[in-house]
């Protein structure tokens, strides 16, 4: 049952094969984390379950789930939306990211090993050739995966499940208040980071990752809230 080939592009409202909860979640997951789902965008499980094919039972499986990580809201009697992170969230989140990170790139390059490096720089090629193509969606979402991927390397399975939650509410916190033209992490800094991890630079690296984390909170703007586009289809586009 489950699909395993990518779903067409097109918007068309034909039956298809239904979709597991995991991929429903990772799609929606993806949308967040990809700028194409914004914040506040109202989360329909009616028209979720007709448009994935599944029931709306499973549906509130997966926005319970999305909730509980906080990348979803549900507000009683009006249902599911995207979370639209306030700015003191949003400041949260970062000064979270700030405690966390810098001790998290320390402990890597103590044990950082030839293959991991290997790794974080082809995630970074990735980066640079969605960067060549402005594909700013694929910027975003690789951008913060980077982040994730330093963590599941450090090897602490509650270090992972905090990346794996901080990454996409950045991400709703960059939809939200970021300037124009300044999306994600500068190129350059990730490999700054690796540089010192491959050096097994312990300070060095914990004072790239902070320095990285400032420049990208400094990128934000917390006077401006952006619109929501509300935009079901996105999901399964
Ligand atoms: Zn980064």
């Amino acid at each position: 049952m489950p699909r395993t080939s990518t779903p067409p592009a097109s918007r068309s409202t034909e039956p298809r094969t239904p979709y597991s909860n995991e991929e429903i979640y990772a799609r929606i997951q993806k949308a967040v984390l990809e700028h194409r789902l914004a914040p506040g965008t109202k989360l329909i499980e009616e028209r979720l379950a007709d448009v994935s094919g599944v029931s709306r039972t499973k549906i509130r499986e997966v926005l319970n789930k999305l909730a509980h990580e906080g990348l979803v809201t549900l507000v009683p009697n009006r249902g599911a939306f995207i979370a639209s992170p306030s700015v003191e969230q949003a400041r949260d989140v970062f000064v979270t990211r700030r405690m966390i990170e810098p001790e998290m790139a320390r402990l890597l390059s103590e044990q950082a090993t030839p293959a991991q490096v290997r790794a974080l720089r082809k995630h970074v090629k990735l980066e640079g050739d969605a960067r060549k193509r402005n594909d700013r969606p694929a910027i975003i979402r690789l951008s913060g995966e980077f982040h994730v991927l330093v963590a599941e390397m450090v090897g602490n399975e509650i270090l992972v499940r905090m990346m794996r939650e901080l990454a996409p509410l950045t991400c709703l916190v960059i939809t939200l208040y970021d300037k124009p033209n300044a999306p994600a992490c500068p190129h350059h800094e990730h490999d700054d980071l690796i540089d010192a991890i491959e050096a097994h630079d312990g300070a060095r690296a914990a004072a790239c990752m902070l320095e990285h984390l400032q420049h990208i909170e400094a990128t934000l703007n917390f006077g401006v809230i952006k619109e929501a586009s509300p935009d079901i289809e996105a999901i399964f586009s």
